[in-house]
């Protein structure tokens, strides 16, 4: 029996101190003034930015948009150096906006939550950390990320590797490779970056590869100093152009459809973007790549040509050619001179699709035919469990002692992303079935503490103490974004993680809304404006109702 005295501690606790924990603790504790408590693993703020220091990492969204809009003064006074800046300058960045809204005095960093209890009778969550402290809030807001859990290594042998090995996903010294026999598994996003910078320094470098990758130019260059002057003159502006693009970047030179012009123009068009770097090429060339095959197709074939011709060996070439799946089906991969690593003596493309690992050895690595690759340092750039695998590792209950593995044992299943049935008054930001990683992600967050925050700010108002979404919206909204979804080449990837497909068991769901950003927000307005369309409220110690 629950005693029924108990109180919370906090009105709010906030999980994660990357870009969406340090905005959520400025935005409840400084705007509207509660009392907040941040828990953070790391010893210090930045998520992905704090996690991720490997050789190459980079973002792939245009600095001057892939940063906080929620303070004028702040987007006007930071100066980035870097059209895409490196990690570095992003953590940076992120240890600034820590210190000028002085978030770092609401955080316990170095502490890892590890169970999160909904306590129905006194209508709180009950949070306890890894060093066994129990702490109790009304309102739970997981800011835990989206990749922040490295999927699980499942490599026979790896224990037995007697050389050093590194994982992109938690790299957290300057490590020297220099001279070095390196090899790397993965060849997504962080793969294909650490690939680019390990190659100019190892002695020899093993890429193995499963899966090849349209990878397209990132085109960064130093920050022209007078383009940043005009867009610092109107960052309203330019910020609200991202909000209203399906991936929240200003692009707006986007075709109708790639089947609807001449080749030659669809060349000169793919031609134009290519050069000029970030996700053009994909998401603001023609507006049917994701949606029309044949567009797709002809995207794709693109790409293949353009490695083609930047990979000396042909043999290599079509090795990196990726054949089997639609571009855009998995998250697109930025580069910087990626495709002429492999044209260095020193660097060797192996090919692992029908020769799988068979064993890491002491010494290297063994494929299934018996072949061993040597190696001193073997870096993974395995990916992560994505959206799910940060809210498990948390172990939350809900209501009548309900897990959320169990809840999602078919996978995951929310209201807009943000509220899960069962589970009442827990806020998850940027979380699965919002669009997210297809949303320049700073604003996406924005825009989830920001509802959050409306939403207990009208609890408040109202006197309510619970909030919960009604299964129906939530079937609704599932089945909304598996629509979605369909209308897309996203679920004709095998392996894709915005399907859950590259963790083996996970259950096969699209994890991401498909739908766009702009229409994303606008279903999210009109939630707001209805008075919550969707949840139900609950007042005082009465029990919500589902
Ligand atoms: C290599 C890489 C490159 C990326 N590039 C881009 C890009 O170009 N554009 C883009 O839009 N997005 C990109 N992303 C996505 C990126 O994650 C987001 O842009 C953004 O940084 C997410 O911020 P967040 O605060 O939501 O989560 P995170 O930055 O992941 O922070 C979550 C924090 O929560 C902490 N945490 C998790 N669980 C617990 C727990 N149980 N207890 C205590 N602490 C916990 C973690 O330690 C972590 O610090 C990239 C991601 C990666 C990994």
């Amino acid at each position: 029996m629950t005693d029924a005295t108990v109180l919370p501690d906090h009105d709010v606790i906030i999980v994660g101190a990357g870009f969406a924990g340090i905005y959520a603790i400025h935005k409840l504790r400084d705007q509207l003034g509660l009392d907040v408590q941040g828990f953070e693993a790391a010893s210090g703020v930045g998520g992905t930015w704090y996690w991720n220091r490997y050789p190459g990492a980079r973002v792939d969204i245009e600095s001057v948009h892939y940063s906080y809009s929620f303070s004028e003064e702040l987007q006007q006074e930071w100066h980035w150096t870097e059209r895409f800046a490196a990690q570095p300058e992003i953590l940076r960045y992120l240890n600034h906006v820590a210190d000028r809204f002085d978030v770092r005095r609401s955080f316990a960093f170095d502490t890892r939550v590890t169970s999160v209890v909904w306590d129905d009778g006194n209508q709180l969550w009950v949070v306890t950390t890894d060093d066994g402290t129990v702490h109790r809030s009304r309102y739970f807001i997981s800011a835990a990320g989206t990749l922040s859990v490295p999927k699980q290594l499942d490599f026979p042998g790896l224990e037995n590797f007697e050389g050093q090995v590194l994982l992109t996903g938690n790299w957290q010294d300057d490590v020297d490779l220099s001279g070095r026999r390196v090899g790397v598994i993965g060849t997504g996003s962080s793969g294909i970056q650490v690939v680019s910078e390990v190659s100019k320094v190892a002695g020899e470098l093993v890429v193995l590869q499963r899966t090849p990758n349209y990878a397209t130019p990132v085109g960064n260059a130093p920050t022209d100093r007078a383009e940043e002057a005009a867009d610092k003159a109107r960052y309203r502006e330019l910020r609200e152009a991202s909000r209203n693009h399906f991936v929240g970047v200003p692009y707006h030179e986007a075709e109708p459809s790639a089947m609807a012009v001449s080749a030659e123009e669809r060349r000169s068009v793919f031609d134009d973007r290519w050069h000029r770097g970030g996700f053009r090429l994909v998401f603001d060339s023609f507006q049917d790549l994701l949606f029309n095959q044949e567009s797709n197709d002809a995207a794709a074939e693109y790409i293949r040509e353009r490695i083609r011709e930047r990979v000396t060996d042909p043999a290599t070439a079509e090795l990196l050619c990726p054949k089997n799946y639609p571009y855009g089906s998995k998250r697109p991969p930025l580069e910087t001179n990626y495709y002429e690593a492999f044209n260095r003596d020193n660097v060797h493309l192996v090919d692992v699709s029908g020769n799988p690992i068979a064993e890491i050895t002491a010494t290297g690595v063994r494929l299934a035919d018996g072949t061993e690759h040597e190696l001193d340092t073997l870096i993974l750039a395995t990916g992560f469990d994505a959206f799910t695998g940060p809210l498990m590792a948390m172990n939350i209950t809900g209501r009548a002692g309900r897990p959320l593995s169990d809840a999602w044992a078919e996978g995951p299943q929310t209201f807009l992303g943000i509220a899960v049935s069962g589970f009442p008054n827990l806020f998850l930001i940027t979380g699965p079935q919002s669009p997210s990683v297809l949303y320049n992600m700073p604003l996406a967050i924005e825009d989830h503490v920001d509802f959050t925050a409306n939403a207990i700010q009208h609890m408040r108002a109202h006197g309510h103490t619970v909030m919960e979404a009604t299964p129906a919206a939530q079937d609704d909204w599932v089945a909304q974004t598996d629509q979605a979804a369909e209308y897309t080449v996203v679920p004709k990837s095998g392996s894709s993680w915005y399907m859950g497909a590259n963790v083996p068991g996970k259950p096969r769901k699209v994890l991401v809304y498909l739908g766009g950003a702009p229409a994303y927000r606008a279903i999210c307005a009109q939630v707001e404006n209805s008075g919550y369309a969707g949840f139900t409220f609950t007042s005082g110690r009465v029990l919500a109702t589902a």
